[in-house]
C-alpha cells in the first residue's frame, strides 16, 4: 500500500493503558465464557498468530482519513452488518467489492475527490444487542451475539459462547482479507476496466445508463490523460482498499493488539479502522478504554442521548493531542431526529475547534419493523438522513466527510424502495440477512448517485 516508515517521534501509550487495561472497566456486550481456562488459552493462540494488517497500512489509512477532514478526500465505508462464517465466499465477497468500487467510482466522478475506500468486512463478526435473551415459541435463549461469539441456531447449546470461534474468526478474516488483496493487486480495481466489476443483472436497473455515462465519461479522461501523456497512467491500475469493524469482543482485540518493529507504540493488527458502537461507547466504559490506547484511526457512533459535553470529554479521552486522522465521529441519528439532535454536537465541536472527521450513517436511525414481521429500512428515510446531514453540517460550519452504510452486492429484498419501488410485500421474496437489513446492490448505487446530487446543489 505504502512504504513503510519511522514515526517522527516515540508515542507512549496514555497513562495507565495497556492492552488489558480495558478489563478493569465494565464491559457491556461482553459474553461471558464458560470455561476461563479455555478462553485463556485460546488468547495464547490468537497472540501468536500472524497480524490481518500491517501498521503502515493504517498509518497511511490515518493520513487518508485527516485529508478527509480537510475536505479533500471522501470517505465510502460500507459492507455488511454482520459477516459470517458462511458467507465467507468467492462471490459474495468479489459482489461486494464490486459495489464498493463502483459506488466509488460513482462519487470519484461527480464529487471531484478522491474516495477513502474502508469495508465493514475481514473481521465484522461481533453484534451488540439490545435484548441479552431472546425468547420464541415460550422458550428463552440467550442473544446470538455474531459467529465470533456463538451461534445463530435456536438452541440452548448453540448459543453457549465459544471461545475457539474466535480463531475461526480470524481465519475466516485472513482468507477475505487474502481474496481481496489479490483482487485488487491483481488488477480488479482497474479504472481502465470498469466493465469488470458489472453486475449480472445491472443491465435490467433504470440506473444503468446514468452509470454507464460515467464511466465513458471516465474512460475518456483517462484515455485523454494517457494522449497527453503518452504513458499508461499507472496509479490508476488499483486502489487502497482498508477494512473496519466493530471493536466489540475485546478480547479478540486485546490478542491482536501488538507493538511492531520500527514504530512505537500499540496497534490493533486486526483491522485498520477498529469502531465502537452506540451501546459501547460510556467514557468510563471497557470500549472506550481499550481504543483510547491503539494508535489506529477510531471511530466512534454517536447516537442521538449524546449530549455535547459528553461528546467532548469522549473526543478528550479518544484523541487528547487533536491528532489528524484519529477520531472520526459517525452521527447515526434517524431522519426523523437529526434536524433537532445533530446541530447542538456539530456546534460545540466546531466551538471547542476539536479535529475530528464527520461520517453519516444513515442506516441505524432508521430501522423499523413491518406489519408482516420484517426488520427494514426505507430508502426514503435512508435518503432523507444524507441529505439532511449535508445541510446541517452546511449550517454549521462544519463538513460532512463520509457516509456509513450497510450494503450487500446482491439482489435482497431487505429495505423498502429505491428505484424498483419495493413494497413490504416484497421483503419476503430475498431477505438474507440475520440481522440488520441492508442496501441491496441497486439501491446502494442509487444513494452514491444521490450524494453527488446533493453535493453538486
Ligand atoms: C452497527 O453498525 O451494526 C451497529 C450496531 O450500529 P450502532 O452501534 O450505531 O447501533
Ligand atoms: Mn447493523
Amino acid at each position: 500500500m505504502s512504504t513503510p516508515e519511522r514515526s517522527p517521534d516515540p508515542v507512549t501509550p496514555p497513562a495507565g493503558w495497556a492492552p488489558d487495561s480495558w478489563r478493569r472497566r465494565p464491559a457491556l456486550q461482553m459474553p461471558q465464557y464458560p470455561d476461563p481456562a479455555a478462553l485463556e488459552a485460546v488468547l495464547a493462540e490468537l497472540r501468536r498468530l500472524p497480524p490481518l494488517v500491517t501498521s503502515w497500512e493504517i498509518l497511511a489509512l490515518k493520513r487518508q482519513l485527516a485529508e478527509a477532514q480537510e475536505g479533500r478526500r471522501f470517505l465510502l465505508q460500507g459492507g455488511d452488518c454482520a459477516e459470517s462464517f458462511s458467507d465467507c465466499e468467492s462471490g459474495l465477497i468479489t459482489n461486494r467489492l464490486k459495489v464498493l468500487l463502483q459506488m466509488s467510482l460513482v462519487l470519484v466522478h461527480g464529487l471531484r475527490l478522491p474516495v477513502v475506500r474502508v469495508g465493514r468486512f475481514a473481521g465484522q463478526y461481533a453484534k451488540p444487542r439490545s435484548a441479552d435473551t431472546e425468547a420464541r415459541g415460550g422458550v428463552t435463549l440467550p442473544s446470538y451475539r455474531g459467529d465470533v461469539i456463538n451461534r445463530p441456531e435456536f438452541t440452548a447449546e448453540a448459543r453457549v459462547p465459544d471461545p475457539r470461534l474466535m480463531v475461526k474468526a480470524h481465519a475466516r478474516s485472513a482468507m477475505t482479507m487474502n481474496f481481496v488483496r489479490a483482487l485488487v493487486d491483481g488488477g480488479f480495481a482497474d479504472l481502465h476496466h470498469p466493465e469488470y466489476w458489472n453486475l449480472g443483472w445491472m443491465q435490467h436497473s433504470s440506473l444503468a445508463a446514468e452509470y454507464q455515462r460515467m464511466v465513458d465519461s471516465i474512460g475518456d479522461a483517462v484515455r485523454f490523460m494517457e494522449t497527453l501523456s503518452g504513458t499508461e497512467v499507472h496509479n490508476l491500475n488499483r486502489v487502497d482498499f482498508y477494512t473496519s469493524h466493530e471493536a466489540l469482543l475485546l478480547y479478540y482485540e486485546e490478542a491482536l493488539t501488538r507493538e511492531v518493529p520500527r514504530q512505537y507504540g500499540w496497534f490493533n493488527l486486526g483491522t485498520h479502522f477498529p469502531w465502537i458502537g452506540m451501546r459501547t461507547a460510556a467514557l468510563d466504559g471497557a470500549h472506550v478504554e481499550y481504543l483510547r490506547g491503539v494508535r489506529n484511526p477510531v471511530a466512534v457512533k454517536v447516537g442521538p442521548s449524546v449530549q455535547p459535553d459528553q461528546l467532548l470529554r469522549l473526543i478528550d479521552v479518544l484523541n487528547p493531542d487533536d491528532e489528524p486522522g484519529r477520531l472520526t465521529l459517525i452521527h447515526r441519528m434517524g431522519a426523523a431526529q437529526i434536524a433537532q439532535k445533530l446541530p447542538p454536537l456539530l456546534e460545540a465541536v466546531r466551538r471547542e475547534g476539536r479535529r475530528v472527521l464527520w461520517v453519516c450513517d444513515p442506516m441505524h436511525g432508521n430501522t423499523e419493523s413491518t406489519a408482516n414481521g420484517f426488520k427494514t429500512r426505507r430508502f426514503e428515510n435512508i435518503l432523507a438522513e444524507v441529505e439532511q446531514s449535508f445541510d446541517l453540517h452546511a449550517a454549521a460550519g462544519t463538513r460532512l466527510g463520509g457516509v456509513h452504510l450497510e450494503l450487500t452486492g446482491e439482489d435482497v429484498t431487505e429495505c423498502t424502495g429505491g428505484a424498483r419501488e419495493l413494497k413490504d410485500a416484497d421483503l419476503e421474496r430475498a431477505y438474507r440477512s440475520t440481522v440488520d437489513p441492508r442496501l441491496n446492490y441497486e439501491q446502494s448505487l442509487e444513494i452514491a448517485m444521490a450524494i453527488v446530487r446533493k453535493r453538486g446543489q
